[in-house]
C-alpha cells in the first residue's frame, strides 16, 4: 500500500449504490475520505502515481453510477470535509457539508439568501460544481469565493466572477475540487426565513416524487422549453424500462420505481431523448452525470 493513503479511511468493498439517491450501481475499486486538504491532494497524487481514474464525491445526487461499478478511486468528500462557520453576514461552508445544513444554520443566525438551497440534497461542493439552483435562486447569487485544489494540486482561491457559473455549471472541471465556499448572505427575520423555507419544502412535497429514489431532474431545461413538459406530451408519463420509470408525478424526474440498474435508467433515458427528439426537435441533455 502506497504511503500516500497509508492513513486515509479507505474501503476496497463498498457499492456504488449505497452512495447515491439513485439507488444503483456497483462496486467501486477503491473509496477514499480524506479528512483534510493534505489529504485530498495526497489521494489525487496517489491516482495518478496508480495511473487510476478517480472522481470526487458529494452525496451522489446528481450521478447515475454504472451496473458494473467504477473501476477507479472515489475520493469521498461528505463524511470528513465538513464544518459551518458563521462570521457576520458571510458564512463559510466546507465541501462535504449538506447545503440544507448551510441553509439551516443560516436561518438559525437570521441571515436570508439561502432558502432556495435548503431542499436540494447535495453538499456544498456539488453545489457548486454544479451551480445548483431552484425557486428563482442559485449558487451563484450567494458565493463571494470557492476554495479550490486545482489541477497542478494547488490551492487556490476564485471570486465569484472567476467561477463563470452559469446554467447548472461553473468552471470546475472533473479536476478540480472544491474544498469550501464564502457564502455571502443578508442579515433577515427569522419568522419570514422560516415561512419562505416551509413554502418552497411544500412544493417540492406537492410536485416532485421524493419517496422514490431519483437524481432530481435529469435533463437539463432545454432553452426556450421545460424538459418535464416535453416529457409529458410527447406521451411518456409512466413510461418504464425495466424498474425505471418517467415519473407520473414530475415528468422531469426519472425514478428507481422498483429495484431498477443503471442500464435500466440509461436505455429509458436515451428512449426518451429520441421520441423527444422526433416529435419537437429538441435535444434533451442530461443533468446527471453519469460516472464511467
Ligand atoms: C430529489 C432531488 C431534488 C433535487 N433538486 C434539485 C434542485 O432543486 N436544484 C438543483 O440544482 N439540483 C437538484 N438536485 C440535484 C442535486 O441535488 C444537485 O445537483 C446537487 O448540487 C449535487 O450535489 P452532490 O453533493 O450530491 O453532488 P454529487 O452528485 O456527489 O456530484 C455531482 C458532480 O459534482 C462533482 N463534485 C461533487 N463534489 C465535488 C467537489 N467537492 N469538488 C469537485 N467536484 C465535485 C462530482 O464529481 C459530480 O461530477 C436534486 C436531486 C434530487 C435527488
Amino acid at each position: 500500500m502506497s504511503k500516500l493513503i497509508e492513513n486515509i479511511q479507505k474501503s476496497d468493498s463498498e457499492i456504488l449504490a449505497d452512495y447515491c439517491t439513485f439507488r444503483v450501481g456497483g462496486k467501486a475499486k477503491l473509496m477514499l475520505w480524506p479528512k483534510n486538504t493534505e489529504e485530498i491532494v495526497d489521494a489525487i497524487s496517489y491516482c495518478e502515481n496508480e495511473g487510476m481514474k478517480y472522481i470526487v464525491l458529494g452525496n451522489g445526487s446528481n450521478v447515475l453510477f454504472l451496473d458494473e461499478g467504477f473501476d477507479g478511486v472515489v475520493i469521498e468528500l461528505h463524511r470528513n470535509i465538513t464544518g459551518i462557520e458563521i462570521n457576520g453576514e458571510n458564512i463559510y461552508v466546507a465541501a462535504g457539508e449538506f447545503l440544507s445544513s448551510a441553509a439551516n444554520k443560516a436561518k438559525e443566525n437570521e441571515l436570508t439568501g439561502m432558502e432556495f438551497a435548503a431542499g436540494i440534497p447535495g453538499t456544498l461542493g456539488g453545489a457548486i460544481v454544479m451551480n445548483a439552483g431552484a425557486y428563482g435562486g442559485e449558487m451563484k447569487d450567494i458565493v463571494e469565493y470557492v476554495d479550490v485544489i486545482d489541477p497542478d494540486k494547488k490551492l487556490h482561491r476564485y471570486s465569484c466572477e472567476e467561477m463563470q457559473f452559469g446554467y447548472r455549471k461553473s468552471i470546475i472541471s472533473d479536476k478540480h475540487i472544491v474544498i469550501g465556499a464564502m457564502l455571502k448572505l443578508k442579515k433577515g427575520n427569522l419568522t419570514d426565513i422560516c415561512d419562505r423555507m416551509k413554502e418552497l419544502q411544500d412544493a417540492r412535497r406537492s410536485k416532485q416524487p421524493l419517496e422514490y429514489p431519483s437524481a432530481g431532474s435529469t435533463f437539463k431545461r432545454p432553452e426556450g422549453h421545460f424538459a418535464g413538459k416535453l416529457i409529458e406530451d410527447s406521451g411518456l408519463k409512466g413510461y418504464r424500462v425495466g424498474g425505471a420509470m418517467v415519473s407520473e408525478k414530475h415528468c422531469g424526474f426519472v425514478i428507481n420505481y422498483d429495484h431498477c440498474t443503471a442500464s435500466d435508467i440509461i436505455r429509458l433515458m436515451q428512449d426518451v431523448q429520441k421520441i423527444v427528439k422526433e416529435k419537437y426537435d429538441v435535444t434533451l441533455e442530461p443533468e446527471v452525470r453519469i460516472i464511467k
